[in-house]
């Protein structure tokens, strides 16, 4: 598709943050660009429109930038999966691994109803334990996540082979 390549262009990287030896792929340069943004929404929702999708979630916090956007698009809901203590209602926690230590996200549990088609929605996918931790939170409530969508991957690290399974989309992928 044409669009890619003005949104792949509009992202940059950064050396050394947040860690030294780390290459941060900074997606905010995107959010300046309307057109490349755009671009990049249209091209989920071109996706999911119609594939009888009710949830988007998103996962804290560059899901939120884009997983609302398309749930709006499509008329679905969109459920937020926060990081531990944020969601005031009765949570589910799911906690994963980090390269140091580990993290949790945790989803309201009445947000989703058994049987609901989901889309997992996240900026990027480096390893993959973020989203593997979204789709288990989905599937504990009962819903049935349908694919996950992330603008980049990392595709060294592998974490596709980390989602059980699940159909994974992206728009760039980078080392
Ligand atoms: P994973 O769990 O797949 O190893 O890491 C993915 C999560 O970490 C995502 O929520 C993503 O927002 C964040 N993340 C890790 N590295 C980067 C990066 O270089 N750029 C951005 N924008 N997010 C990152």
């Amino acid at each position: 598709d044409p669009r890619i390549e003005g949104i792949a262009s509009s992202m940059r990287v950064i050396s050394d943050f947040p860690k030294p030896g780390f290459k941060f792929k900074d997606i905010t340069t995107l959010l300046l660009n309307p057109k490349a943004f755009k671009n990049t929404v249209d091209l989920f929702v071109e996706r999911y429109s119609g594939k009888g999708i009710s949830v988007v979630a998103g996962v804290e916090a560059r899901g939120f930038i884009f997983g609302p956007t398309i749930a709006l698009a499509i008329g679905a809901k969109f459920v937020p999966l926060r990081k531990p203590r944020k969601l005031p209602g009765a949570v589910i926690s799911e906690k994963y691994v980090l390269e140091y230590g580990t993290d949790c996200l945790e989803m309201h549990i009445e947000a989703v109803q058994p049987g609901e088609r989901s889309l997992v929605v996240d900026d990027l996918v480096a390893t993959g334990g973020t989203l593997c931790a979204a789709i288990k939170l989905l599937e504990r409530a009962g819903a049935e996540v349908v694919e996950c969508a992330c603008v980049i991957e990392v595709p060294h690290l592998k974490g596709r082979e980390k989602l059980n399974g699940k159909p994974l989309y992206v728009l760039v992928e980078t080392d």
